[in-house]
Order: structure tokens, then C-alpha cells, then sequence
């Protein structure tokens, strides 16, 4: 739930937690190679970070910039926060399926690699470039 109002760009949670090389369903992908993971840290005193609580959705309310989430439209206080996991996400760990009731709503959430031609194009500038290079990588391979 956002705690106050954010305007479109606004910076609304950074990304914490330890780097791991290997995805589960608590990571975000922040690279081809590199994921964080959303446990909490034997050694830290709050808890879990708050990026772990935030739902999927095929139209959300932020994206992910660098290793914070930003603001995609205009959220108020007591929204609940979503972002697109098929847009850092290259293949997830545990895919599932959405209802989010979004108009363009893709049903199965699987990963970037999954996506058609035509959802890679509809998710447009929400894509994080390390999907982009991964893509090239697998279309040269296949
Ligand atoms: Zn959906």
C-alpha cells in the first residue's frame, strides 16, 4: 500500500537485499546474471524489504529504474503498489496466473522469455534492458 502520494517519475521503494546468482519466487532481476532476494537477513533488524510486498499486475502503478521503483502514473496514499515481474523477470522460478482485470491482462505471468513478439511490444519502455540483451542472446541461440 503506497503510504502517500506519488506523482508520475517519483521514486516510491528502493530495492534492498542480498545479490544471489540463482532466481527463486522471493528475487528481482536486476541483470542476466545477478538477482536480490527478498528474505529477510539474519543479520538485519526490520525485517522484510518493502519491495516484497509488492503484487504483479499487467498495467502497473510503478516500474523498476536502476534498483529503485518509480512512480509510472499518479499513485494515491492507500493504493495498492504493483509492478510488471515480466518486465525484469526473464523466466521465472514459480509462474502463475494473473487476474489482475487489466484490459491487456496476459493471464500467464512465465517470464520475459515467454512473451510473443507482440506482449514484448506492448510492455514497451517498462522493459529492464538486462531482458533486452538476454533476448538477443536467446534468439542467436535458437
Ligand atoms: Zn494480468
Amino acid at each position: 500500500m503506497a503510504a502517500r502520494d506519488f506523482a508520475p517519475g517519483d521514486l516510491v521503494v528502493a530495492i534492498t537485499g542480498r545479490e544471489v546468482r540463482v532466481p527463486t519466487r522471493y528475487t528481482l532481476q536486476l541483470a542476466p546474471s545477478l538477482h536480490v532476494d527478498a528474505e529477510p537477513q539474519p543479520d538485519a533488524v526490520g525485517g522484510y524489504p518493502e519491495w516484497r510486498f509488492l503484487n504483479h499486475s499487467c498495467d502497473p502503478n510503478t516500474m523498476v529504474r536502476g534498483k529503485t521503483f518509480v512512480a509510472r502514473r499518479a499513485i494515491r496514499r492507500g493504493d495498492e503498489l504493483t509492478f510488471d515481474y515480466e518486465s525484469t523477470e526473464w523466466d521465472m522460478a514459480t509462474p502463475f496466473s494473473c487476474e489482475c482485470g487489466s484490459r491487456n491482462c496476459r493471464r500467464m505471468i512465465r517470464g520475459y522469455r515467454h512473451l510473443s513478439a507482440k506482449a514484448r511490444a506492448q510492455l514497451g519502455a517498462l522493459t529492464a534492458p538486462h531482458l533486452l540483451t538476454l533476448a538477443v542472446h536467446d534468439s542467436a541461440a535458437s
